[in-house]
């Protein structure tokens, strides 16, 4: 008698069991998935914009990068990962002035920690969230990020030609005048000698 109970008290806890594990999976039948189904999904997967995957240069629609080629993102790397070349050109008001020649980077040695992007003073720099970045050998993991073409010195605006005739003829004015008080001085000094020997 007692085994027949037994059988009934274990067929119910049975029948409990299998109702919460189908309450389980049902629920989790109509939960919204999280998953990807990459790359099946590539044109819909969504990454999150704050996904940092690879630097990059920011560039406006003329473009152009704020790099000013300051050296500070390579100084401030833990990982050696950015390496820059700089070169001096002639400025229209024939000054020298320090460019960016090549802004490498090598992605296989990056451990995302974004000093670069932050200690940036141009707020030139930024991460793009495109994660397609595998490729066969390390040496394509080394970019150059400023890939654009480069831009021409611009020329002088009419009111920096302008600004720039002022300051010159400024200075020949100041030196002219300083060169016309030094002879005052010195005549000056040559009639009081002359006075003190007569
Ligand atoms: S990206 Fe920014 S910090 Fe790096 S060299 Fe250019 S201006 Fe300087
Ligand atoms: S994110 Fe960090 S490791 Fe990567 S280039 Fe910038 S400073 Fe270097």
């Amino acid at each position: 008698m007692g085994s027949v109970k037994d059988y009934f008290s274990n067929l119910g806890s049975g029948i409990a069991s299998l109702l919460k594990g189908m309450q389980v999976t049902g629920k989790e039948f109509i939960t919204p998935k999280i998953t990807e189904k990459y790359p099946e999904d590539r044109e819909t997967v969504h990454v999150p914009d704050r996904f940092r995957a690879i630097l990059q240069l920011k560039y406006d629609a003329d473009g152009n990068h704020k790099c000013i080629a300051c050296g500070i993102c390579e100084r401030n790397c833990p990982n050696g990962t950015i390496s820059l070349t700089t070169k001096m050109v002639d400025t229209f008001d024939g000054k020298k002035k320090r460019k960016l020649d090549k802004y490498q980077y090598d992605l296989g040695s990056c451990t995302f920690c974004q000093l670069c992007v932050t200690s940036c003073p141009q707020d030139a720099l930024e991460f793009s969230n495109d994660f397609e970045q595998a490729v066969f050998t390390r040496d394509k993991l080394v970019k150059k990020l400023n890939y654009l073409p480069e831009k021409e010195e611009p020329a002088p605006t009419p009111e920096q030609i302008a600004k720039m005739q002022a300051e010159k003829e400024a200075k020949i004015a100041a030196a002219k005048a300083a060169m016309a008080a030094k002879k005052a001085a010195e005549a000056a000094a040559g009639n009081a000698a002359e006075g003190a020997e007569k």
